[in-house]
């Protein structure tokens, strides 16, 4: 019973949208008005990428709790796509922003906290030395270019399916029949020539890998340890060990993105496994959401990257952003790192995650669905396909985009709010068995709803967007 007839769902969508139309004047009435000075009627456009027929406006977000400007009370699981996964602010961090705000923002010195703030990162991540920068975007920007600095090779190696943030270099797909890297065609206003500087390899296939790699010009392989931005997609069994052989054999340095599988462990996915990047970047929850990013690196990398900036004639690096390291983001990173990178913090979010899944699967299995839920710590997805994807080509051949969709809108209407990206679900320390419970019953809901026989309804208009 995978596939769900097109009209069932198609009736199934109209219904749910009436019910949020219904259910939210208000919003519908903001998204209306931020029409008149917005694109697309949000701050970021993207804000507008919720299968929802008008943007949700936020009242006050606190906890795992978000109230929309209806006052409707929603479970997040979305927590901003990964920048709330300790919560939305958590009272530590709201604490030292409030005090550090009234006692400057910028100065673009380092505030007296500093060395302090390094050593807790290193504490926490197992990297010795590292730099700050104020997104994963630009960390991962500036990654690359120390690499090709240090190594002096041009290359770029990246994963079929890989998301680093707005990174020029990173923004391709792969050929499924040459192999060969392809410019990202959604990509607005794309001018680089991505084949000259970047390779493109399927993930968990070391043969590809190892040719990439082979050729000797690669500066370094910047991947996630498992997907994440294309399905949720884990390393096979040993997997990384031997990615990771395999760049030293050929000389790459091999930066791990642990923006999102921080949720895996304590310290991420890295620490958690014992693989030794020479770099890793963690983004958006770091500071508990405030804007900040951070890279660390071994003490042999950074001698190379002090010889670099040393040989390099005075001026521009092209490395850093004037606000980078800011006394208000250091003084939330302190408070996150230590308030939030918490053994206790981990030992909840894991444990409720492996309650939710197995809520999820044991559903999943009695309403005869090949379905699959993938976990990585306290992140997990639903996947309508019916195994966990090995690579960016498998999610492509099997995903269900309309009933991902109807999954979305269904239950942000019963107070549930999943990441409109590939139904993911973060439990959050603030997250409580009762807002898992929630969960399951909207999901039951659903299958219910999936499974009745539907009487016709009017048909679905063409487009109802505010
Ligand atoms: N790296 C990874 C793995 C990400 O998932 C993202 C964003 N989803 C980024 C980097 C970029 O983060 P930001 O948009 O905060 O710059």
């Amino acid at each position: 019973m995978t596939d769900l007839a097109a009209d069932t769902l198609r009736t199934l969508q109209y219904t749910e949208r009436e019910r949020f139309i219904a259910s939210h004047p208000q919003s519908m009435a903001l998204a209306s008005s931020a029409q008149r000075h917005y694109l697309f009627g949000v701050p970021l456009h993207w804000m507008r990428d919720w299968p929802s027929p008008a943007t949700l406006f936020v009242a006050q977000a606190q906890g795992a709790t978000l109230t929309c400007a209806d006052g409707v009370q929603h479970a997040d699981f979305c927590l901003g796509d990964t920048g709330a996964m300790f919560g939305h602010s958590p009272a530590p961090l709201a604490q030292a922003i409030a005090e550090q705000a009234a006692r400057g923002l910028t100065c673009m010195l380092p505030a007296t906290n500093a060395a302090a703030v390094g050593e807790l990162l290193a504490n926490t991540f197992g990297l010795p030395m590292w730099q700050m920068a104020l997104s994963a975007s630009d960390a991962n920007r500036f990654v690359l270019r120390w690499a090709r600095a240090i190594t002096g090779r041009p290359r770029l190696l990246v994963f079929d399916g890989c998301y680093h943030g707005a990174v020029d270099d990173t923004l391709v797909d792969m050929d499924p029949v040459t192999g060969a890297t392809l410019p990202r065609n959604s990509v607005l206003g794309q001018v680089h020539n991505h084949a000259s500087f970047t390779r493109v390899v399927p993930f968990n296939d070391l043969g590809a890998l190892e040719a990439a790699l082979k050729q000797g010009d690669v500066a370094c392989l910047l991947a996630e340890p498992a997907l994440t931005n294309f399905g949720l997609v884990p390393p096979e069994a040993g997997y990384w060990e031997q990615a990771l052989a395999l760049c030293r054999t050929h000389g790459a340095l091999f930066v791990c993105d642990e923006t999102h599988t921080i949720s895996t462990a304590l310290g991420g996915y890295a620490r958690g496994h014992g693989l030794e990047p020479d770099f890793m970047v963690v983004g958006k929850a770091v500071a508990g959401g405030l804007p900040c990013a951070v890279y660390g690196f071994t003490q042999a990398v950074a001698e190379r990257m002090v010889q670099a900036k040393n040989a390099a004639p005075e001026g521009h690096s092209g490395i850093g952003t004037t606000l980078a390291g800011n006394a208000l983001t250091l003084a939330a990173l302190q408070a996150s790192l230590e308030h939030l990178h918490t053994a206790e913090n981990y030992a909840h979010m894991l444990d409720l995650a492996s309650v939710l899944a197995r809520g999820l699967r044991e559903r999943i299995a009695a309403a005869g669905h090949t379905w699959t839920v993938t976990r990585l710590g306290a992140r997990m997805e639903l996947q309508f396909m019916p195994h966990t994807p090995r690579n960016a080509q498998d999610v492509r051949d099997q995903a269900q985009s309309e009933l991902e969709a109807l999954t979305h809108l269904f239950m942000l209407n019963r107070g549930v709010l999943l990441t409109p990206f590939h139904s993911m679900m973060l439990v959050s320390p603030a997250t409580t068995h009762d807002d898992v419970t929630k969960l399951l019953a909207a999901f039951d809901e659903l299958l219910a709803a999936l499974k009745a026989p539907r009487v016709p309804q009017a048909p679905v208009p063409a487009s109802r967007s505010a």
